[in-house]
């Protein structure tokens, strides 16, 4: 079985039913029913076909939320290709790492993008032979007849996903058909999903939280995606009230903004709403409480990553605690363990390992680093180290998140592995060593802060210019302080828990 397969039992039962339904910034609804949305990626799988696109290439998409996304997503994997989303706030040096360690045959882009393609050097983009603007998308849909569909089976990629690498460049993480149908299966039995469900889903299609946990639970479970460009604190209050909504997904920062806003507005009536989920970062107590005083619903929190889709829940049906992202999922195992590899004694804190068919098969084209973040136990079995730190209560077996084991920063929901940010501030003209570190932000959970070592006079603001140039606009630096040295133990490592 393969993800097509799952889509299609939706669509043999209730063709007619609304499988999406969009908003645009300027207010445009577009809706596509379960036979609409199917037949206009079948159009566009022949179309595909016809230009040569072949099980196993690579489409590299960089596009905002919209139905072409979800159409060209399903023509994709139809065909047995591989989807490649991309961070839509990624520059330079993402795009051009990322174009040439996955070289893609195909860019799926809106034109409003297509000047950072442009700006790439030929080689970083020597692999694109074709560019597919989802304002053109029709032009490239074709009669569907006589496609042959390739066989594609359950270990076959349909997507690679890149995340924040430690090394500062990110890696690829090599997601079969059967991984997320292992997370789409468990999460559709943990939620207890249905087709009467609606989802209101604000958050972006290229992170896992959007397409993995999102997109494609609520195809396969036959309910609607209420889709939208993003979040809009006002607009996804008014809708949350609406009566048509009863599922909304999303991070910590929207919670944190919901709560800001509901605080301010007389009590509203969120009866409809069957669940909220939070995830991809964690959710501070204070949020959840409060969030439940003004809406009467508590948040369940969950925990995944792009390597693993879902890994730990809080239950469906039972009690959620604050601070705690629950136990596995059905399908999922886990353990704790010490720096030697050992299993922690119960209640002890150590790192999160996991296993099950969630899990990536690794890497892409890197060996070393797929060897890096997989172990084996004594009876040959394969875990996967998360680099999160945890703790499981020994008599609930909830778990706790205590850090990360990398120094990963999450800003939005947004991973950022400061050793990216470093390596690109030591490029600026006068900086000779550079550390970024998390700090704690209201709104955004943490924003990274540099602090350097400069060899001349800087300026900043031409500094600051030079970052958004290079990098995402979320890691760019929120705080830049100078110092004279930085803090190095005996062996020259970078201590950095001291520029707390
Ligand atoms: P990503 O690959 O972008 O989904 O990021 C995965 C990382 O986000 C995990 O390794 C965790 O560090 C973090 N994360 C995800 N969900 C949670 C959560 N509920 N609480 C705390 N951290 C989380």
């Amino acid at each position: 079985m393969n993800l097509h397969d799952l889509f299609a039992i939706p669509l043999r039962r209730t063709p007619t039913k609304i499988a999406l339904h969009f908003v645009d910034d300027a207010g445009q609804e577009t809706t596509l029913t379960y036979a609409q949305l199917h037949e206009a990626a079948d159009r566009l799988a022949a179309g595909l076909h016809a230009w040569g696109l072949r099980k196993g290439d690579r489409v590299a998409f960089f596009i905002g939320n919209r139905p072409e996304f979800v159409i060209a997503y399903l023509a994709v994997i139809r065909l047995g290709a591989i989807m490649t989303p991309v961070n839509l706030r990624y520059r330079r040096l993402e795009l051009s790492h990322i174009l040439t360690d996955a070289a893609p045959r195909l860019l799926v882009t809106e034109r409003q993008h297509l000047h950072l393609f442009d700006e790439l050097l030929p080689d970083d983009r020597a692999s694109l032979e074709a560019t597919l603007l989802a304002e053109e998308l029709a032009q490239w849909q074709a009669e569907p007849g006589a496609t042959p569909i390739p066989v594609v089976q359950a270990d076959d990629l349909a997507l690679i996903m890149y995340t924040s690498g430690t090394t500062g460049r990110s890696k690829g993480a090599m997601l079969s058909h059967n991984n997320v149908m292992a997370t789409m299966t468990a999460l559709l039995a943990a939620w207890a999903w249905e087709p009467a469900d609606r989802l209101l889903l604000c958050l972006p299609l290229f992170h896992t939280h959007g397409l993995v946990v999102g997109l494609h639970c609520a195809l396969a479970a036959g309910a609607t995606v209420l889709l939208r460009p993003g979040f809009d604190c006002g607009a996804a209050i008014r809708e949350l009230t609406s009566g048509a909504v009863t599922l909304f997904f999303a991070v910590p920062t929207i919670y944190v903004s919901l709560v800001e806003e509901l605080g301010k507005l007389p009590r509203q009536d969120f009866g409809a709403m069957r669940l909220f989920c939070s995830g991809s970062a964690p959710l501070a107590a204070e949020t959840m409480m409060t969030f439940a005083g003004l809406t009467g619903h508590t948040i369940l929190e969950r925990y995944g990553m792009t390597e693993t889709g879902m890994n730990l829940s809080n239950p469906y049906i039972g009690a959620r605690t604050p601070g705690s992202v629950g136990a596995p999922l059905p399908g999922v195992s886990m353990r704790i363990v010490n720096d030697r590899g050992e299993e922690t004694p119960p209640g002890e804190m150590g790192e999160l390992l996991v296993r099950g068919a969630n899990v990536c098969l690794g890497y892409w084209q890197a060996p070393e680093k797929t060897a890096a973040n997989f172990s084996h136990d004594a009876m040959g079995r394969q875990w996967f180290h998360t680099g999160d730190i945890a703790r499981q209560d020994p008599e609930t077996g909830y778990v706790t998140l205590l850090g990360r084991r990398h120094e990963l920063i999450i800003s939005g929901g947004f991973n950022i592995y400061p050793r990216e940010i470093e390596e690109m501030l030591v490029t600026f003209p006068g900086v000779a060593e550079a550390a970024v570190i998390g700090k704690p932000h209201p709104k955004w959970g943490e924003t990274p802060a540099a602090y350097l070592v400069c060899a001349a006079s800087i300026d900043e603001s031409a500094l600051l210019a030079y970052c958004r140039t290079q990098l995402a606009s979320f890691k760019v630096p929120s705080e830049i302080h100078i110092v004279d040295s930085l803090p190095r133990n005996a062996m020259g490592k970078l201590q950095k828990h001291l520029l707390r």
